[in-house]
């Protein structure tokens, strides 16, 4: 339930029109309706997804519910044949079978799979009418020009204020960047600073591809993964790195 009065009482800039900005701006406008008006800064063009599928976990569910959006997320998720004994986990260094290691406890549910590309459909169609959202505007950094005040720079020179900045610009985050670079020497040491503002591989690596079922069920009818949802999670790395 929104108690809003109609007039913005501050701006939110979000940096980043991912599943995360997108999901904070559909919650803000939803709890706060036009008591903050919303600004959505998105380096590309589109707003669109990376990746393939996604998997809800019952948290995520609890706040889709809290959204309101579980019906229509529900009518585009996948769902699982009626047989499902719920999710399959196996280690891929085991080379046949193995997948019984993690079972469905009883009356937990399946977790909910579906495109990417539908959950944010879902999140454009519910951005709240106190938002805007300004493409092609990547974020370089941002100054503080008085308290509560701040000045944003953008990579085609030009600068917009707001009130609060909220980063949600992903693992290479500009946001996360400045944040450590201009905080003081005394709460971060400066020598630590690339490792919190640079990515850095951890030696895992997540391998995926989609294929129709039709196809697996042609090379393979058997397979597990035609008959339950499948997780193969990586054998555990050496100590350098090395796969
Ligand atoms: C292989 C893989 C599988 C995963 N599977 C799951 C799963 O099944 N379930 C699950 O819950 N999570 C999963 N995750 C994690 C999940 O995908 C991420 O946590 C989530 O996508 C992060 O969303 P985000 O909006 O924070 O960042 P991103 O999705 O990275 O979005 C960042 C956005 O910010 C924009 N941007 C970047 N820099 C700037 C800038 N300087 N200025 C303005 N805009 C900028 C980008 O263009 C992009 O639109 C998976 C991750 C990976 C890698």
């Amino acid at each position: 339930m929104s108690l809003s009065s109609g007039t913005p009482k501050f701006r939110v800039a979000i940096c980043g029109a991912g599943i995360g900005g997108l999901v904070l701006a559909v919650t803000i406008g939803k709890f706060a309706g036009r008591d903050v008006q919303i600004d959505l800064y998105e380096a590309h063009d589109v707003i669109t997804a990376t990746g393939a599928g996604i998997v809800f976990s019952r948290r995520t569910m609890e706040v889709i519910e809290a959204l309101g959006l579980y019906e229509e997320i529900s009518c585009v998720s996948a769902k699982p044949p009626s047989s499902s004994q719920g999710p399959q986990f196996r280690k891929s260094d085991i080379p046949t079978g193995g997948f019984k290691w993690f079972q469905r406890l009883v009356g937990q549910s399946d977790p909910v799979t579906m495109h990417r590309q539908l959950l944010v459909d879902i999140l454009k169609r519910h951005l709240p009418s106190s938002c805007t959202v300004h493409f092609n505007k990547r974020l370089t950094k941002y100054d503080k020009l008085s308290a509560g005040s701040l000045v944003l720079h953008f990579a085609d020179d030009s600068t917009e204020t707001t009130d609060v900045l909220i980063g949600a610009d992903g693992i290479r985050s500009s946001v996360r960047k400045t944040l450590f670079e201009t905080l003081d020497r005394d709460i971060v040491d400066s020598s630590k600073i690339t490792h919190y503002t640079d990515a850095s591989w951890t030696g895992t690596v997540v391998y995926r591809a989609i294929l129709p079922a039709e196809k697996l069920s042609e090379i393979d009818p058997n397979n597990v993964a035609l008959k339950e949802f499948v997780m193969v999670s990586p054998r555990e790395s050496s100590h350098d790195g090395q796969e």
